[in-house]
């Protein structure tokens, strides 16, 4: 099944499929698995029922690939108001925002409106939700994207860690080069997400058959349990999680110098049972209305996502 990856992260590319997918009925109930909701005042009633079972949140508002300038601005805007909103709700501090930089304005050609370009435009938007984040008492971490953009990605961390040491960036086990990017990554304080990796890459860049994407994040994992950053585990595979647990213990890490991070709705068992064995478990939310990319890279990696949805389809579509 993991052979469907591939060309169902191709397929999602195609605009019919886009239409289709999104305009069934059933769709819906299907992502509300995956998304508690559309709105600020949604996701934080999420975050309220997440922290009383002790876990962790990082909150993504939905959006990748914008390719203009309002919808880059109103991206920056809705991390504004999420941080307001989670202040005035008692739940800022040690809340995490996750951004793409790609949703606030990366990909945008340079213009007179535009005068550095895109990379430069999502650095200044980025720094604006930093800024916010940090004096509210939350945090910040960066996601990761295709492998075309990881450069410019590592550019604007390395500049808003000149304001904001403490902001995280995700790395992706599967692409050739994370070892090099790691190498730069564990210092004092560097807070790094190893994710396995959720985009169609080529084999010139990626470990493309699985069992090579798991000994490579077996690797880079105990590179950073060992090295002197602050490791974020995002992964659901019972294998990570139990490899990491024992890594952990014999580089002498306690619970409050490492974590676990899953995705919202995936495993919310398991989730539960790392916080009760005492573990840091943080869970990713991601909410708004542009929900398409996320919710095909979730069905693209797990057979029982997938089938989940078609036969929801077949059902009641
Ligand atoms: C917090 C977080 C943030 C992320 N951020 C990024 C990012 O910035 N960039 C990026 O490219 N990717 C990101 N990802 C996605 C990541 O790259 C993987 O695509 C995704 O996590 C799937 O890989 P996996 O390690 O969970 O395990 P997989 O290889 O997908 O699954 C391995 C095993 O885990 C178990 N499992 C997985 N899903 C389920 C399920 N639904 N129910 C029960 N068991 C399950 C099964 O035993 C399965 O065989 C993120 C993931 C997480 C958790």
């Amino acid at each position: 099944m993991f052979l469907l990856r591939k060309p169902i992260l191709a397929l999602s590319g195609s605009s019919a499929v886009r239409g289709a997918v999104s305009s069934a009925p059933i769709t819906r109930s299907v992502v509300d698995r995956f998304i508690p909701g559309e709105t600020t005042a949604e996701v934080v009633a999420a975050v309220v029922a997440l922290r009383a079972k002790g876990l962790q949140v990082t909150l993504d508002h939905l959006g990748e690939d914008t390719t203009d300038r309002a919808t880059a601005d109103a991206t920056v805007a809705a991390y504004l108001e999420l941080i307001e909103a989670l202040t005035t709700a008692g739940q800022v501090a040690g809340a995490e925002v996750s951004v793409k930089l790609s949703a606030v304005g990366q990909a945008l050609t340079a213009s007179p409106d535009i005068p550095g370009g895109g990379n430069a435009y999502a650095l200044a938007g980025a720094r604006k939700i930093a800024d916010a984040a940090y004096a509210a008492g939350a945090r910040m971490n960066l996601d990761i994207e295709d492998h075309t953009t990881i450069d410019q990605t590592l550019e604007v961390l390395f500049e808003l860690r000149s304001t904001h040491p403490d902001i995280g960036i995700a790395i992706q086990a599967m692409l050739l080069r994370t070892p090099k990017d790691l190498a730069e990554l564990t210092g004092p304080g560097s807070r790094v997400r190893l994710v396995k990796g959720a985009y169609n890459e080529p084999d010139s860049v990626a470990f493309t058959d699985p069992d090579q994407i798991d000994l490579a994040y077996v690797r880079a994992m105990k590179y950073l349990m060992y090295g002197k950053g602050y490791p974020m585990i995002g992964s659901h595979d019972p294998r990570m999680v139990a490899i990491a647990a024992k890594l952990a213990s014999d580089s002498g890490r306690t619970p409050d110098r490492w974590e676990h991070q899953m995705l919202y709705g995936i495993r919310p068992e398991e989730q539960e049972r790392l916080v009760k064995d005492g573990k840091t478990m943080r869970v990713y939310v991601p909410y708004g209305a542009d929900w398409y990319g996320y919710f095909t890279r979730r069905l693209a990696e797990r057979p029982a996502n997938l089938l989940f949805f078609l036969r929801s389809l077949a059902t009641k579509g």
